[in-house]
This record gives structure tokens, sequence and C-alpha cells, in this order.
């Protein structure tokens, strides 16, 4: 009797502390194996593998790279201050200010948020590479399956004088897509060109200089006439945003939300944040109007645009039914459609991923239906569904308004993802 109740004690004990010991290295393994070196990223800069000391770590799933490796490669002096824990690197026109643990950088004086702050491993500062690859004005992309960084901030020839030939693009203090907007440029402005920085260009309007980037302008002689030019090296990225309705469609009704506003209110949020990262945006409608479908995939077919997404929201007859979705449509029966079904595919899995990650809704998943925006498009488009209006739940968080700035920096952060990787 004793024994077996003395082994039956033993026994409790012994899952309790296996519980317990679960618990602790559990997350510890899950780390550990994440920071292995096997699956430390490479880092190619401007087509050249960089090899650190310190290799490449992800932490909190973002890529964390050692910054003076990186800046020194693409050509900047680091200083480091280990008072005040600073380092501060500079290249031409570009200065970084980056301290220590702190999740804010100055490039230029503008001050940029940081995913992660840089830290200190083995006597070496790493930081997020998204920011080290674009501070001094390199175009950064990430491709998951091979876990491959690239680094591309490749110098062009100065040419005399530059045309905008893109709706509106920024100007900026510094040439880098993270030194502050300090204008705007129109299309069909003409500038002389003072300097070249790795593909970005100095001009000046009234006493003041700025910088633009090269790959939204296109060579002119200075009087305007163009130059002949070689194809452009960036074909200019137009995406179309659809807010789904409109006018005297208003799409699905919730208690109190009508979807034909929020989604042109999740639409123009998204526009905002693909305009600050100088991808130009055309809206097939920006205010309460009825536009038909056709007209808004022509819009899009006619602009020659890189990329088309419908934004919409969801009702259902069950108030139960919450939650994300994304469709995109490429059936084998439709060639044109079908040629591009892994480009559609992963578009619509981008903006899914990235919505369902920020909003944690209900994950519906990525599906594919005919729908008319999808058929008649051209290019590579997507129609999300955020979530429901006929769920209470649902249609409280639509009107929050960071639910919605989360929703279209979600939507935002999909579709420059998948840009950065389908149009490098
Ligand atoms: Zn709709």
């Amino acid at each position: 009797m004793v024994n077996a109740k003395g082994s039956l004690i033993n026994k409790a004990l012994y899952i309790i502390i296996l519980a317990v010991l679960a618990l602790f290295v559990s997350p510890w393994l899950s780390t550990a194996s994440a920071a292995a070196g096997s699956s430390s990223p490479r880092v190619i800069l401007n087509g050249r593998q960089l090899y650190f000391e310190v290799p490449p770590i992800i932490q909190d799933s973002r890529t964390l790279v050692p910054l003076r490796g990186v800046f020194e490669a693409m050509g900047a002096n680091v200083d480091w201050n280990a008072a005040s824990r600073v380092v501060t690197a500079s290249k031409g026109a570009i200065t970084v200010i980056l301290p220590v643990d702190s999740s804010t950088a100055l490039v230029n004086g503008n001050p940029c948020i940081l995913d992660v702050p840089p830290r200190i491993v083995n006597g070496r500062t790493l930081a997020p590479l998204r920011f080290v690859g674009e501070a001094f004005g390199g175009r950064v992309t990430w491709d998951g399956k091979t876990k491959t960084v690239y680094i591309n901030n490749t110098s062009v020839d100065k040419p005399d004088a530059v045309k905008v030939n893109v709706n509106r693009i920024n100007l900026r203090n510094g040439p880098s897509t993270l030194a502050a907007v300090i204008g705007y440029a129109e299309s069909g402005e003409i500038f002389e060109v003072l300097e070249e920085q790795d593909g970005w260009f100095q001009i000046r309007r009234g006493d003041k200089t700025a910088w633009l980037a090269g790959w939204l302008v296109v060579a002119v002689s200075p009087d305007g006439t163009p130059e002949p030019e070689p194809e452009p090296q960036h074909p200019e990225r137009i995406v179309v945003l659809d807010a789904g309705h409109g006018g005297f469609d208003p799409g699905a009704s919730g208690r109190i939300l009508k979807e034909k506003d929020i989604n042109l209110k999740i639409t123009q949020g998204v526009g905002r944040l693909l305009e600050q990262n100088d991808i130009t945006v055309v809206y097939t409608r920006n205010d309460d109007r009825y536009v038909g479908l056709e007209e808004r995939s022509n819009m899009a077919n006619q602009l020659n645009a890189s990329i088309f997404v419908s934004i919409h929201n969801n009702a259902s007859n069950l108030p139960s039914v919450s939650g994300t979705e994304t469709y995109f449509y490429a059936p084998a029966s439709e060639p044109e459609l079908f040629a591009q079904r892994d480009a559609r595919a992963r578009l619509a899995k981008a903006i899914q991923t990235e919505l369902v990650s920020m909003l944690s809704r209900n994950d519906r998943g990525v599906k594919e239906a005919n729908l008319s925006v999808l058929r008649n498009t051209k290019m590579p488009s997507a129609l999300v569904e955020v979530a429901f209006l006929s769920n209470p739940t649902d249609e409280a968080l639509l009107q929050n308004n960071d639910f919605v700035n989360r929703a279209a920096l979600a939507i935002a952060n999909g579709i420059m993802a998948f840009m950065n990787d389908y149009y490098r």
C-alpha cells in the first residue's frame, strides 16, 4: 500500500517537474534553433555575398545584421562612441545616428522607428536589416525560401537634367527612403541634376536642394527634350487601389457601418503608406462615388499598373461568422491569368499573412474565386475582405481607428513585400 502510494506521488511529482521543465526549456529551444548557424541568413550586396565575424541572426522574426560590416561594404565611415553607446555612420550626403538598445535612429536628422532596437552581440552591433540596407539609399529585398537578403545601392551615371515621369514623387533631405520628405515634385517637372549618390539625384528647386529617387525620373537635356535613353532600370511601379462599392452601391451593411465607407477609409490609409515609400498610387475612387466593375479593371490595365488590390469587407447571414480572407483568380482555362498564377497567389498570400498577423482575427485563408476585378485585370491582382460587418465584434473593431490603421498598414506591407520580391 505504502509503496503503491509512494510511487503514485513520485509519478505525479515527475509529471509536474517535466511540465515545469517544458515551460522553461521550450522557448529557449525555439530561440536557439532560430539563431542556429545553418539557418543564418545570407546577405548579398550588389551581387556579392558579405561575410561577417558575427553572423546575422533572426530575432522575433526580424533579421538583425552586423551594422559595421554592411555599412562599410556600402562605402560608409562608421564610428562607435563607447561612452554614449551610439553608432554614427556617414557617406556623402547621408549621416546615420543609431543609439544601441533604442528603437529610434536618425537619418539626416529624421527620426526612424526600428522594428527591433540595435543590440550588441559578441562585441558587434546588430541592427534590423531593412533599416541597415535602406539607410544609405539601398533597395532591400528578402527571399524567404533561401533566407537571402539582397541589398542594391549601385550608382548610375549623373544626367544633366531629369524629368519626373510619375504622378508625384517625394523630395527628401538625403539620398535614402529614410531621409525626411521636404517637398514633392509633380509629373512633368524638370530639374537640373547637381549630384548623384547610389542611384539618387540631388536637385535644386528655388533656393533649396533636395534628393529624389533616380528610378522615378527620366534623363532629359536641360531644355527638356528627352535624351535617347536605354530602357529604364527600374520600371515605374504603379499600384492601383480599389475601394469596393461606392455611391448608390453601399455594399454590405453592419448595424452602423456601410461597407463602401469603411472600404474607402482603409484604402486611403493603404495609399498614404505606399506613397510614403515612393510608390505611385492610383485610386479607382477617392470619394463616395459609383464606379462600374469593368471600369475599375480597365483603369488599371490602361495605366499598365504593376499591382491591383481591391479592398472590401464581408458579410454573412450568420452573425457568428468573422475574420479575414483574401482572393485571387488564375484558372488554367484563362491562359493569361494562369501564367501569373504563382504571382497572383503570392500577392494574396502576402496580404493575408500580414492582415492575420496584425489584426489577429480569424484566418479564413487565401481563396480563389472568379470575381470581375480579378478576372479582368492583366496584372497580379487580389481582393481582400478585411472583416465581417455582420459580426458584432468585427464591426466594433472596424469603428476603431487603431484597427483601421493596422489593417491599412498590413495591406501596404503585404503589397510592398510582394513588390520587393516580384519586381526586383
Ligand atoms: Zn464588397
